[in-house]
């Protein structure tokens, strides 16, 4: 299955992505949550519509989150029905399996990196890690230690690398 145009499906990553911040025209989000925004964008060269997902971790350690967007094509069918959520954004990454979509990665401390993926991936729905919720909680009750503080942040650095590994591995089922 082929999508888009020149414009909006052009090789070179970078440039495709700088179209999408440019040259689409944005629909309601599906989902707007503070960490996990979900629209549909339209390429306003040819209208193909593609299915844009955001997630952004909390990792704990400043203000710099990871932040990780997916840009898919969809066909009109899916765009209404994830639209109307008939169909669960959660299953976009399964949507996906035939399909090119276009990722920003943009790890805390890191500089962002744009690449095109295929094949399935999966879609998190970001906030805290669990066991950055739970110091939350502790440090909210003043039982959390500096040591402790320092164990859930390894922890939380280490979710994040895995969370950010699942997305990436998922998307090469060939391997
Ligand atoms: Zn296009």
């Amino acid at each position: 299955m082929n999508f888009g145009c020149g414009a909006c499906s052009r090789e070179d990553a970078e440039a495709a992505w700088q179209h999408f911040r440019h040259d689409v025209d944005t629909e309601a989000p599906i989902v707007d949550d503070p960490h996990f925004i979900v629209r549909i964008v339209r390429c306003r060269a040819c209208s193909q519509p593609f299915i844009r997902i955001f997630t952004e971790f909390i990792d704990w350690s400043g203000g710099d989150d990871p932040q990780y967007t997916t840009i898919m094509p969809v066909t009109e069918a899916e765009a209404a029905a994830f639209t109307d959520g008939s169909l669960s954004v959660f299953q976009a990454g399964k949507i996906g399996a035939g399909r090119r979509h276009l990722l920003s990665d943009w790890p805390s401390g890191q500089a962002r990196r744009i690449s095109w993926g295929e094949g399935t991936f999966l879609v998190s729905e970001g906030g805290l890690c669990p066991s950055a919720v739970y110091l939350s909680r502790r440090l909210a009750l003043g039982r959390a230690s500096a040591a402790y503080e320092a164990r859930v942040l390894r922890v939380s650095k280490t979710f994040l690398v895995v969370k950010t590994l699942a997305r990436h591995t998922v998307q090469k089922p060939s391997r």
